[in-house]
């Protein structure tokens, strides 16, 4: 059996107060860049990311492309400090590995990317290679995230990934020693308790120092909808069990949790993303990429081909741009802290709005007084039996924006 969250100390080592002045990322290293790579080896039953497995033809001029949209945008961004640098997808791995590290070379000539800045380079297991390391290690690239996803290939199967467990532990054994995150999945069709803890054990003994739990959103338009219409896919309590199994056997592998989704070994929580959650700045490169520069969030086009004539035509591929107002910024800034295991500071709060975070939100915080709570340092936050379930809180605060 499981426990129950909210039973253990995580990690005894480090008081809640010194993890969470661990946590906050100091002002100059709040800004960071996205790069998309949308190329995948095959599509996931449950995928709604822009990725173009069929396209991977495209890899090289697209790439080009990205190093171009860089030198686009590097003058209005001179002065900017970049503390961390991510490559997502689809599957960064699955293209030549001179197109990534050509692409950091590129961001350190043009951008003042810190000298110990975090450079995460999403994996997956089929398409990691040591030669491949070893051409992201000499780069510069120090973190790596891998879909490992499950440990039963039953599952793995179920979600159409390309990988198998032995794939996993292939891929876990080349990355051995490295700093690198593992994704689990939950709330798959059929997957029990035993499967999440076989997960979490798998991640934990492979040597990842931080691990992402996230559970599966059945988008309409994917296969995995249809299971999802069909009633196989587990409900909302059967996740939340799920979830909280998952989060125990974390615990007494030494992983705390920093963020809903997110688990990490003392020391290793993601710089990269603390960011956004501490809605500090960024710029996507790439398909789909956003960017959240000088309270404007913009987004470039999904359409791959459209993205590329753009570039060509040294136009920037921007579809969606909006300025935020003070009062967007204020409940961006609460939501986003509410993800989190650290809440969010009255002084930060203040210091940031010039204003007073408990009378800006009273009727939502006095609506869901018994779910929150306020630290000995002076932050409010989520309770943290609840904070899996912080989506229903999280709308009071929207209708107060
Ligand atoms: S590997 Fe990721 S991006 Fe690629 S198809 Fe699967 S879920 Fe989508």
């Amino acid at each position: 059996m499981c426990n129950i969250i909210g039973e253990k100390s995580e990690n005894t080592a480090v008081s809640p107060v010194e993890r969470r002045r661990e946590l906050s990322l100091p002002k100059e290293q709040r800004c960071g860049i996205y790069v998309h790579v949308p190329f995948c080896r095959s599509k996931c039953r449950y995928c709604d990311f822009t990725s173009y497995p069929e396209k991977i033809g495209l890899a090289e001029a697209y790439m080009a492309c990205v190093y171009k949209e860089m030198k686009l945008r590097a003058e209005e961004l001179h002065g900017r400090k970049f503390a961390s640098v991510y490559f997502g997808g689809g599957t960064p791995s699955v293209i030549d590995a001179k197109w990534i590290a050509g692409a950091v070379r590129r961001l350190r000539e043009l951008y003042a990317v810190t000298p110990d800045a975090e450079i995460t380079v999403e994996l997956n297991p089929e398409s990691v290679t040591a030669e491949k390391l070893a051409v992201y290690t000499a780069a510069g690239i120090n973190r790596f995230s891998v879909g490992m996803q499950a440990a039963s290939d039953v599952l793995l199967q179920e979600l159409g990934r390309a990988h198998t467990v032995s794939g996993f532990r292939r891929a876990a054994a080349l990355l051995r020693g490295k700093n690198f995150n593992a994704d689990i999945m939950i709330g798959l069709k059929g997957q029990t308790a035993a499967d999440v803890k076989e997960a979490v054990s798998l991640a934990a003994e492979s040597g990842a120092r931080h691990v992402s739990m996230y559970a599966l959103t059945p988008e309409d338009g994917t296969p995995m909808y249809g299971d999802y219409l069909n009633g196989d896919l587990p409900d909302e309590d059967e996740v939340a069990a799920l979830y909280n199994c998952g989060r125990a056997a974390l615990a007494e592998r030494g992983f705390y949790r920093y963020e809903v989704s997110n688990f990490a070994k003392a020391g290793f929580a993601s710089r990269h993303n603390r960011n956004y959650w501490q809605r500090g700045e960024y710029i996507g490169f790439g398909v789909a990429a956003s960017s959240f520069i000088a309270e404007r969030r913009f987004t470039n086009t999904r359409d791959l081909d459209d993205y590329i004539k753009c570039i060509l035509t040294d136009h920037y591929p921007v579809v969606d741009d909006e300025r935020t107002t003070p009062q967007d910024a204020k409940f961006e800034r609460v939501m986003l802290a509410l993800r989190t295991e650290e809440g969010l500071s009255l002084k930060a709060y203040a210091a940031e709005f010039g204003a007073d975070l408990l009378q800006d939100f009273s009727a939502p915080l006095q609506k869901n007084a018994p779910f929150l709570e306020q630290t000995e340092d002076g932050c409010i936050r989520i309770k943290e039996e609840y904070l899996f379930v912080q989506n229903h809180i999280l709308v009071d605060f929207l209708q107060n924006a």
